[in-house]
């Protein structure tokens, strides 16, 4: 099948080209993102490929649907970006990779929480200048402390089981039971009650619009001072002006983002040569109790090659058989 991949970088094309060895589409890589205005370019192609951070509004829907475009393969587990409305009205198909490697994730909550409290990113840098002391380097132990998981699916609960073998107490907030987590002896307990007991949370859930701002000045207000927030999820899931003024009043102690609200334009770029615009964004780059990734939690040589597999099985049995297993269903 003619595909368009979009948003790519050097490792996408190395990883897909690599996997198209067993699949034969013809694949056109492109390295700008996806958007009303690429969609005039991208309709040439049955299917398109896109990535998180691609605008697949209504207006880039419905041009794709005008040209040849059938089907748009998501190389990634989230669609928060897709206008499911839009998509039910233009007949496209949206399939998905809804599991690439939830280990990567679940991990690289750990890499952010570890490097926070531990501060390992100052003490290299302090070593290295032959800096031997120790002040500000305090952290604390994880061992003991209970940690609140915000939606109990594929990285939950591989997050939930990697504090427990740290020796945490932890408990579980999902709309929906998960029974391995249950049979992992982790307790299930009101959005509330985790919010006030935590002292480490990390966020799981979709960003949906039940999940938009989970984490404001509501739900700050519930948690214990000092409390570590950890968000590999997706942005929206914080309003990051309350964060930012709990940051500032020591409501939160450490906070580890990979997702940020507004990292569209911003991530998987290089700026280092320009003025980055967004003064909330830098402000927070200032603080030493907060670290920022760039959406880079996914990012293990597994998960890579997953994507690409996947991505490309995806559509072939879209071509093949006019369905997927991993079929997003467009709104009812
Ligand atoms: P999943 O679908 O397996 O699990 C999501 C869980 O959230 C489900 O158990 C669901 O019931 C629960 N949920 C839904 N609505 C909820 C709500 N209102 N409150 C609480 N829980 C709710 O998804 P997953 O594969 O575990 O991925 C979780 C998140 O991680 C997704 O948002 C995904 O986009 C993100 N993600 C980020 C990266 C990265 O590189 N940073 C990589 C992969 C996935």
């Amino acid at each position: 099948m003619q595909v368009a991949v979009f948003s790519t970088k050097s490792y996408d094309q190395d990883s897909f080209e690599a996997a198209n060895q067993d699949f034969g589409h013809e694949l056109t890589f492109f390295e700008v993102g996806l958007g009303p205005k690429m969609a005039r370019v991208a309709r040439d192609y049955e299917a398109i490929c896109a990535f998180v951070n691609d605008d697949l509004s209504a207006q880039t829907l419905e041009t794709l649907a005008e040209g040849k475009t059938r089907l748009i393969a998501m190389r990634c587990a989230g669609f928060n970006n897709v206008d499911l409305d839009a998509l039910k009205d233009t007949g496209l198909k949206l399939v998905r990779v809804p599991a690439y490697s939830p280990h990567a994730v679940a991990e690289h909550v750990l890499a952010l929480l570890l490097t926070l409290n531990r501060k390992t990113h100052r003490a290299y840098n302090r070593v290295r200048e032959g800096n031997f002391n120790l002040e500000g380097l305090l952290g604390f132990d994880i061992y003991g402390k209970t940690v609140g998981i915000v939606g109990t699916g594929k990285i939950g609960v591989i997050t939930a089981k990697l504090f427990q073998a740290f020796g945490c107490r932890v408990l579980a907030y999902d709309v929906q039971e998960n029974p391995e987590v249950l049979e992992a002896g982790i307790e299930y307990v009101k959005l509330g009650q985790l919010f006030r007991e935590s002292d480490i949370i990390s966020l799981h859930c979709p960003l949906v619009p039940a999940t938009q701002h989970l984490i404001d000045g509501t739900s700050l207000a519930q948690m214990k001072d000092g409390v570590c927030i950890i968000n590999t999820s997706r942005g929206g899931l914080i309003d990051t002006q309350a964060v930012y003024r709990a940051l500032k009043s020591g409501k939160v102690g450490l906070l580890g983002l990979d997702v940020y609200e507004e990292e569209a334009g911003l991530f998987f770029t290089d700026h280092s040569q320009r003025i980055i615009q967004d003064d909330l964004f830098m402000r927070l780059t200032t603080f030493p109790n907060v670290l920022i990734t760039g959406h880079q939690a996914f990012f293990t040589d597994n998960a890579i090659r997953n994507i690409a597999d996947t991505t490309l099985q995806n559509i072939r049995d879209f071509e093949e058989k006019g369905c997927s297993a991993n079929e997003v269903a467009a709104k009812a």
